[in-house]
């Protein structure tokens, strides 16, 4: 996934670095989502970097997830390989929970809100 410009600032200095030692080494050029994006891949998804994709068919581009989406955290076990696919599952279901607790929050916000007046 590109990095958003607003969250340029947050990778450290040397991600470029991390990230390709974690695809490279560590992963080995393969996707290391094992159900993480929730398709459980019955085990390692087979993704490999400039290979077809074993779903999709398109050529895979490895990328670094953040297993809890904090760009500033880049301890390697926060940190895997992922294809595209796994990657924008993974950030999807990131996403449909960040928005989920943003409107539980505001709905929360509007009940005490409702309490509070007279
Ligand atoms: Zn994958
Ligand atoms: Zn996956």
């Amino acid at each position: 996934m590109p990095i958003r410009p607003e969250n340029r600032d947050r990778y450290p200095a040397n991600w470029r670095e991390i990230s390709l030692r974690i695809r490279t080494i560590r992963a080995a050029g393969r996707c290391e989502c094992r159900g993480e994006c929730g398709d459980n891949h019955n085990g390692r998804c087979t993704a490999e970097n400039g290979q077809a994709h074993p779903v999709t068919g398109s050529t895979v581009v490895l990328t670094t997830a953040h297993r809890d989406h904090i760009p500033e955290h880049v301890d390697d076990v926060n940190l895997f390989a992922a294809c595209q696919r796994c990657h924008l599952r993974y950030d999807a279901a990131h996403h449909r929970a960040t928005a989920a607790a943003t409107r539980r929050r505001a709905i929360e916000d509007a009940g005490q809100l409702a309490l509070a007046e007279p």
